[in-house]
């Protein structure tokens, strides 16, 4: 049942019971004055029965401790043996010495009953805009970064996912219908549910042979379970059954002679990589390989701020493109009333179309597009390839693309955006572009009459910006304020345990990402008052 904490100071309390115990400006101090009362704990109601069960534990008290656990990287058992043991904590939260009393499975479950819901995140956009209130922090300009989150799971070869996916599937069909599985097993090319199970296959030939046997074995019980209204609800046969479709086709042989599985030579996008985690992705960049999800972190960076403080977070799956998420960054970002005016990421979040996008939420994203060489010997060369951004273009009221000249001064013969495909065709006259000393580099298809130049608004877009970049160093020099977005994953990463998920499911990690957000935030807004103190009035009482 819901149980509001009582506002009724306790005489055991640690500055009435050790006076003098902490400094005068300990950090658990500006937290007991300035955090803790900003946690509502009404905002937590909906999640306890109004009539039935055991009381809660202090609300407050219990996400000041998955903040501090945030904070120090803690464990479950870690904070419960820290928690009566440290004077910080106890002042921080306004306990009273010997009633430090939250075991680990108190604050582990008040934590599930968070995962399913958004009350953390608002917590997350309340504490923060008030520190930024407090620290007189401007968001009108604000950088983003992406980085990976790993997760637990081993990263496995394709021999690998075959045989734990079968074995999964085998083993809960061994749970509840031992006859059925006994049966499908005499059909199957290996024993999949041996003791010593190995997922490894050393010798190349055979682990090919050994996968191809392996799909033959998932297409057999895709075949005997698929109809079976039971079994096709198994959480492991509909994994079983995505795996067996991402990876292999069925190939039928035409007349009697029945079909042939074939292995994908690439399987589909967006594929399972673990039946342990379907929801987990697996990524390879440079030389990180990643089995896990992809994280998110948006922070402040005006130059003139003395505190940077994070304004959005996000867990996705790995594979997500960074500039799938910028929208969603951005509605997220208007939704708490944190929306800037400039925005700095780099390559991979910007090109013409965030670029267009973003200017119409009124929000100027600037950086280096993506899909381009930053190479300024290549872009300096004389033979490097034209683009759009070497025509000559303008853009009318209606936000449409006209060309008015080619790179060599050429008027266009006629213009037309087709109904197809969205874009606008260009066309010169054939015979000028084949005597052209620029055809080799220019973007136009040269055809028997007339050679064709494809444009729109976002490849316009993207090209401008793409010389903007090269041609202007104050510009490049303005991008770089995106680099500082390094040092917050950095902190994150290293100082808050978001390189490693502590959970399996997306959602859970999305938590851990909340509260090592909101944790970084209290850091930096202490630091920020033991060095500066804080303007007023955001926490003057009723302010
Ligand atoms: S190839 Fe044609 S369109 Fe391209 S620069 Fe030369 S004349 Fe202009």
């Amino acid at each position: 049942m819901f149980y509001e904490t009582s506002a009724q100071l306790s005489l055991f309390e640690v500055e009435q019971y050790f006076p003098g115990a902490l400094p005068d400006d300990d950090w658990s101090f500006i937290y007991q004055q300035r955090v803790f009362p900003l946690i509502d704990e009404k905002k937590f109601r909906h999640l306890y029965s109004e009539n039935k069960g055991r009381y809660n534990k202090s609300i407050s008290t219990m996400v000041s401790l998955l903040i501090f656990m945030g904070m120090e990287k803690l464990t479950w058992r870690g904070a419960e043996f820290q928690f009566p043991r440290r004077f910080d904590w106890l002042v921080a939260t306004h306990t009273a010495v010997g009633e430090a009393n939250i075991d680990h499975t108190t604050l582990f479950n008040f934590y599930k009953r968070l995962k399913a819901d958004s009350v953390c995140r608002e917590l997350f956009i309340e504490i923060t805009d008030e520190f930024l209130k407090a620290c007189g922090t401007c968001i009108k300009k604000q950088r983003t970064d992406s980085f990976f989150i790993h997760g637990w799971l081993q990263i496995l070869s394709r021999y690998g996912l075959f045989k734990k996916t079968v074995r999964k599937f085998l083993q809960s069909l061994r749970k509840q219908m031992p006859d059925l599985c006994d049966n499908i097993k005499k059909d199957l090319s290996i024993e999949y549910l041996e003791k010593n199970f190995d997922i490894t296959e050393k010798d190349k030939t055979l682990a090919q042979r050994k996968v191809s046997l392996m799909a033959d074995d998932m297409h057999k019980i895709v075949t005997t379970f698929k109809d079976d209204d039971k079994i096709k609800q198994y959480e492991t046969f509909k994994v079983l059954l995505k795996v067996f479709t991402q990876q292999c086709e069925v190939k039928d042989k035409g007349g009697d002679e029945g079909s042939e599985i074939i292995i994908k030579e690439k399987p589909d996008s967006d594929t399972i990589c673990s039946p342990h985690n379907p929801e987990v992705r697996y990524v390879r960049k440079k030389k990180q390989r990643v089995t896990g999800y992809k994280g998110f972190v948006t922070e402040t960076c005006s130059s003139d701020n003395k505190t940077q403080f994070i304004t959005d977070v996000q867990v996705t799956k790995a594979t997500e493109p960074d500039s799938d998420q910028l929208s969603e960054i951005h509605d997220r970002l208007e939704e708490s009333d944190l929306k800037p005016e400039k925005q700095y990421g780099d390559a991979g979040f910007v090109n013409g179309k965030t670029i267009l996008e973003s200017e119409k939420r009124g929000i100027e994203l600037e950086g280096p597009t993506s899909g381009r060489s930053q190479s300024f010997e290549a872009y300096e060369s004389d033979e490097r390839p034209l683009d759009a951004g070497d025509f000559d273009i303008t853009v009318d009221k209606k936000d449409e693309v006209h060309v008015n000249r080619c790179p060599a001064g050429h008027v266009a013969k006629s213009q037309s955006r087709s109904k197809k495909t969205g874009k606008v065709n260009v066309h010169f006259d054939a015979d000028v572009c084949r005597d052209c000393p620029k055809s080799g580099q220019c973007p136009v298809k040269i055809g028997v009459n007339v050679s064709t130049f494809n444009i729109d608004e976002n490849g316009y877009a993207g090209a401008v910006r793409h010389h903007k970049y090269m041609n202007d160093q104050d510009y490049r020099k303005e991008c770089g304020t995106r680099a500082g977005a390094e040092a917050i994953v950095s902190e994150l990463t290293r100082a808050h345990g978001m390189r490693k998920s502590r959970h399996r499911k997306e959602k859970d990690t999305m938590l851990q990402m909340i509260f090592g957000a909101i944790a970084c935030n209290v850091k930096k807004f202490i630091r920020h008052g033991q060095n500066y103190g804080y303007l007023t009035p955001a926490f003057q009482e009723g302010g």
